[in-house]
């Protein structure tokens, strides 16, 4: 008996392995492994994707049959779905969560399913089946099974295909459209025998007679044919009403095509050592590192410009949203139409249309972020990851996958090589470079020459003490002073991360707290109101102190709300636009600010660490930097790797074309070795001395590490299934190993629950694998009694 293996989505019951079910006669020679099915699951019908078919079971009860196929054509092809078993292993994390996260979003809501005739003999057995031509909506559940074979076959020998429309979007993309049934002969004969009165019947056979493809009825519309008009045309056979999914398009500009420019020395090294390897199909991993506006960017143009050439596909990897609209208009300029884009900002729909062309062939290079390294390309012949240092690319939940871990997967799968590009390399990766696993390509100068921009650090403490009346420094002022005289632009940052503004009582020093977690609340002033960044929480801002009843109360810290208003003060001629969270909420916000900035149609941007990265105006010529080193002091090993990429990324902002460029940082630890090394953008220093840090302290990549983090809404429980964690991993692993805490996270509560962390390092280590795995099955009980555990292999985040 045909049986075929499933993996099933039930939440609280999760096992990698699968389970097997009976294939129904008449879907024997439809199924195919990578297909969604609706199989029994106890008393419950659930969702599961087919892993694999044989004719035996070892199981000897008897098998329920699978109920429903949903796909007729796999979802998961072969490689993604040996991708999906390797990640589970590698994440611990289970199979159906990885294979979910491979699908785009849109696959996982409802979707409506369009069949498609390709062929005149499919168009005919559509035409039998459901009566119609063009497309015919399709549900499975209303045919019978013989046909369900039959529109399968069509399927799968291409003669026909499938459109997935979602359906909450069907109304905003589905439009009434003509397509003619006459020739301009036909048109001509009929208008002859028209009454000449009959004007627009005569206007609709002149527009009927050349068409060549379907027209909106809203073009008609606006030609003054009206509905009745068109309708006497259905009547008379002269057309046929249809509709035309109007495809959502992703870009909103439209974009001039640019020629390859002729490459530097070092750019051209690079371009030619990396072909060779995608011409010998060598899974090298190169690590190209280059200064900012060293031309990084064209290098992976040039490259994606050559797997095209030898009839292969390129995926481009970008941080979030953040550098997309510029870098994607790069590569859209050279490859125009074959580019398919996949970025958060994009809606569930776009991203969906997105897909299908990458599915079915149309898109030959993708761009997108960390969840496009699932893009299901064939024959892929590189793979790029742009900033590969971007903490972006690491999944937060389950999955938590390492975008650069599943690029080098694939890399193997399709023996194509992996470009990781940065000007701040993560140290793992330039260690990696250093033991000759990686291979280094430099591009140590930017073009043309241009200098690096001059860096001043402007010591916080002295300007305080000397009364500085502002958070900006009298050489930030001056600076900014002189640039706006010279007609040159200004980028100021705030730093923000975990520097957010509160509310402080002057009489009585409260502070006031989410009720659902340990953290301040943080003052909004457009809504007046007090929210926490944790949890959602929202609550208007109090004219009085709720402990003491004082009028006294007052903004502290700085947002980049009141970093605009105070720049807005000093400079009342400038204009400014400021970019943060805030801000760029509305989809296209962020395209448009960066827009608004480039035309030059304002003078500063204000913004959070979001305008650091990859942005490219020519007339920017200085860089401030408010509080450079609000991340240092946070418990994090990586918090100066995090200070000095983040500082040197913004410098990089500065000074790109002929006009030097100035930066400056403010910051209260001047001497700190992160900060005075961004100064002089020395990352080979940095590396060094970075490295001498982490070997002291037990870190990355000296160790390896895995994060534990026990919840729970009861502490006490969190605690105990956190000490029983620990004694488990103390009894299994070796001395060696380092097991830390359980401690509380920085946050402790959050949204209500407590959190707790074990962090586990180790250099080698072959127990751990196993014990992990086991904590992960045994996580599924504690989560019955309300303890959530998470594993995270190499974590990022330590907070
Ligand atoms: P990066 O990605 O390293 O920051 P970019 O690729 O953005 O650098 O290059 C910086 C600037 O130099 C861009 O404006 C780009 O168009 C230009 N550029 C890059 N390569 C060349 C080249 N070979 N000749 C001339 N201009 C170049
Ligand atoms: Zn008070
Ligand atoms: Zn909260």
């Amino acid at each position: 008996m045909p049986i075929a293996q499933v993996v099933v989505d039930v939440p609280t019951f999760q096992i990698n392995t699968s389970y097997s079910y009976l294939i129904p006669a008449n879907l024997v020679s439809i199924i195919k492994v990578g297909m969604r099915v609706v199989v029994p699951f106890g008393r419950r019908q659930v969702v599961g994707f087919v892993v694999a078919l044989n004719d035996n079971s070892e199981f000897d009860g008897q098998l329920k049959p699978i109920i429903e196929l949903i796909d007729l054509k796999p979802v998961i092809n072969e490689e993604l779905l040996q991708l999906a078993q390797w990640m589970a292993d590698d994440t611990y994390s289970f199979l159906i969560s990885c294979l979910q996260t491979m699908i785009p979003g849109g696959m996982r809501t409802k979707v409506k399913k369009y069949l498609v005739p390709n062929t005149p003999s499919a168009e005919e057995m559509v035409n039998q089946i459901f009566g119609k031509k063009d497309k015919v909506e399709y549900q499975n559940k209303q045919l019978d099974s013989a046909t369900t074979a039959t529109i399968a076959k069509l399927i799968q020998t291409k003669q026909a295909t499938f459109e997935y429309i979602l359906s909450k979007k069907t109304s905003e993309i589905n439009q009434l459209a003509i397509t003619s049934l006459i020739d301009e002969a036909q048109a001509a004969k009929i208008k002859q025998h028209l009454k000449k009165n009959a004007t627009s019947q005569q206007r609709l056979l002149t527009i009927l007679g050349r068409l060549t493809e379907p027209i909106l009825q809203s073009e008609l519309t606006k030609q003054k044919i009206n509905a009745s008009t068109i309708k006497v045309g259905e009547q008379n056979g002269w057309l046929q009403k249809t509709t035309i999914v109007k495809n959502r398009d992703p870009f909103r500009q439209e974009v001039q095509s640019t020629q390859p420019l002729k490459l530097q020395p070092d750019q051209d090294h690079a371009v030619t050592t990396i072909n060779e390897a995608i011409i010998q199909q060598q899974p090298t991993t190169f690590l190209l590192e280059g200064v900012t506006g060293s031309g990084k960017t064209e290098v992976y143009l040039q490259v994606i410009a050559n797997a095209l050439k030898l009839g292969k596909t390129a995926l481009l990897l970008v941080p979030e949203i953040t550098l997309t609209p510029q870098i994607t208009n790069r590569i859209r300029s050279r490859f125009g139409n074959k580019v398919a884009m996949l970025h958060s900002a994009m809606s569930v729909g776009e991203r969906f249309d997105e897909w299908q062309r990458i599915e079915s062939g149309q898109a030959k290079v993708v761009v997108g972020v960390r969840s496009a390294v699932f893009a299901p390309l064939d024959n892929l012949g590189v793979i790029i990851m742009d900033e590969e240092h971007d903490s972006s690319y690491k999944q937060a939940d389950n999955p938590r996958y390492h975008t650069r871990d599943v690029a080098k997967w694939r890399a193997q799968y399709h023996h194509c090589p992996v470009v990781l590009g940065s000007a701040t390399p993560s140290l793992e990766s330039r260690a990696r470079a250093y033991k000759g696993i990686y291979q280094r390509l430099l591009l140590p100068k930017r073009i043309n020459d241009h200098a690096l921009p001059h860096v001043d650090i402007i010591d916080m403490k002295n300007e305080i003490a000397n009364g500085a009346p502002s958070d900006l420094s009298q050489p930030l002022i001056s600076a900014i002073d002189d640039r706006l005289q010279k007609h040159e632009q200004v980028i100021l940052m705030l730093n923000r991360r975990g520097y957010a503004s509160f509310v402080l009582c002057r009489s009585c020093g409260h502070v006031p707290q989410c009720p659902n977690c340990d953290i301040s609340l943080t003052y909004h002033k457009d809504t007046n109101s007090l929210r926490c960044h944790y949890c959602g929480f929202s609550q208007p801002m109090p004219n009085k102190c709720p402990e003491c009843g004082s009028e006294k109360l007052r903004q502290h810290g700085m947002g980049s709300q009141r970093l605009e208003e105070d720049v807005n003060q000093l400079f009342p001629t400038a204009k400014v636009v400021r970019m943060d969270v805030d801000t760029t909420r509305k989809k296209g916000s962020h395209e448009r600010i960066i827009q608004r900035f480039g035309q030059q149609e304002a003078d500063i941007l204000v913004g959070t660490q979001m305008i650091a990265k990859g942005l490219d105006f020519p007339n920017v010529t200085l860089v401030g930097v408010l509080n450079a080193d609000s991340a240092l002091e946070f418990p994090d090993f990586r918090s100066s790797e995090r200070t000095f990429e983040l500082l040197t990324q913004v410098a990089g902002r500065a000074g790109r074309a002929d006009k030097q460029g100035n930066v400056i940082i403010q910051t209260f630890n001047p001497d700190h070795y992160a900060i005075q090394l961004a100064k002089t953008q020395d990352y080979e220093k940095f590396y060094e001395t970075e490295m001498k840090v982490r070997q002291q302290g037990k870190y990355s990549p000296y160790y390896y590490t895995v994060k534990i983090t026990i919840s729970s809404k009861e502490e006490t429980q969190a605690l105990k299934v956190a000490y029983e964690i620990q004694q488990t991993l103390v009894n299994q692993l070796s001395e060696q190993t380092i097991i830390l805490g359980p401690t509380p996270k920085m946050i402790k509560r959050v949204n209500n629950k407590y959190y707790y962390q074990l962090i586990v390092k180790y250099r080698r280590e072959p127990e751990l694998h196993l014990t992990l795995t086991d904590l992960l099955y045994d996580a599924q009980n504690k989560a019955k009694k309300g303890v959530q555990i998470g594993i995270d292999n190499e974590p990022l985040d330590f907070m």
